[in-house]
């Protein structure tokens, strides 16, 4: 099922849970040497070191918060010195809150945004001379950011942005040979997930014609693919994996 991605070299942002998770574990089992960012030491931190040590790749985990740009730079500059260069950036970090519009701060809305776009902007751009002509970014957005959803305007705008940025980059960077792409995913099962309401968890779920949430490897499968050179003329696009909704 893995594309061959030996000798490539990847950063993921977020790594250690969830659909990011799923990513550094595809990308290490299928060949790829992988930084996986992450905020907190967790045990989810310490049992990913543990399973990536078993793919026998030489794997790095770098704490650091991507609310933060001087911890962006950091993060950028200990991949750099890990793995000499990059051929793969999957921005997957994102943070989500369910408010009402009405009673969004303003510091909620910034938080979103900064952690959702401005993060994926600085480590994209922090990651360009890493890249140097080739490579791929793939960035994880939402299917909220392709339709719109309540409660959510801050996550919502920053998710559409990402649609935008990626469009923007895949023409600037395409020309010199770097392929920008967006993976969109639906509801999928993870932690992000849990703060939505079981009520309309079960209406969504009711409406997606497969019939059912996604899983985060599930949506890593589209992440690889872009990964890959099976993939080598797709540029500009976002994919959505959300069952059909
Ligand atoms: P999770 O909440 O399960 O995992 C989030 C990951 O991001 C963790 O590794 C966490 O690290 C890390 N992280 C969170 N905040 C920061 C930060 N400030 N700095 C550095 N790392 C941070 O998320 P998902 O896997 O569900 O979501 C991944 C992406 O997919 C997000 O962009 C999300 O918006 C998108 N998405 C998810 C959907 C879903 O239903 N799950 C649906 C649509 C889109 P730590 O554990 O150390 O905090």
């Amino acid at each position: 099922m893995f594309p061959d991605l030996a000798g490539r070299r990847a950063l993921v942002t977020g790594g250690t849970r969830g659909i990011g998770r799923a990513v550094v574990l595809g990308l290490a089992r299928a060949g790829a040497t992988v930084v996986a960012g992450h905020q907190r030491q967790t045990e989810e931190a310490e049992s990913l070191r543990r399973e990536l040590k078993d793919t026998g790749g030489d794997h790095l985990l770098v704490q650091a918060d991507v609310a933060d740009p001087g911890q962006i730079t950091e993060l950028v500059e200990a991949t750099g010195t890990h793995l000499g260069g990059l051929d793969i950036v999957v921005n997957n970090v994102g943070t989500i809150s369910h408010i009402p519009y009405a009673q969004l701060p303003l510091d909620e809305w910034t938080q979103v945004l900064t952690t959702n776009l401005t993060a994926t902007h600085l480590v994209t751009q922090g990651a360009l001379s890493l890249l140097g002509d080739s490579g791929s970014v793939i960035n994880i957005g939402s299917g909220s950011g392709v339709v719109g959803l309540p409660l959510r305007a801050h996550y919502t705008a920053a998710k559409t942005g990402l649609i935008g940025l990626t469009r923007s980059l895949s023409k600037e960077l395409g020309v010199r040979g770097i392929r920008v792409n967006l993976v969109s995913p639906g509801v999928i099962e993870t932690h992000h997930a849990e703060g939505i309401d079981p009520a309309v968890k079960a209406a969504y779920t009711n409406r997606i014609p497969l019939g059912r949430i996604g899983t985060a490897e599930e949506v890593a499968a589209v992440v690889l693919f872009l990964a890959s050179d099976v993939s080598s003329y797709v540029n500009g696009a976002t994919f959505a994996v959300d069952g059909g909704i």
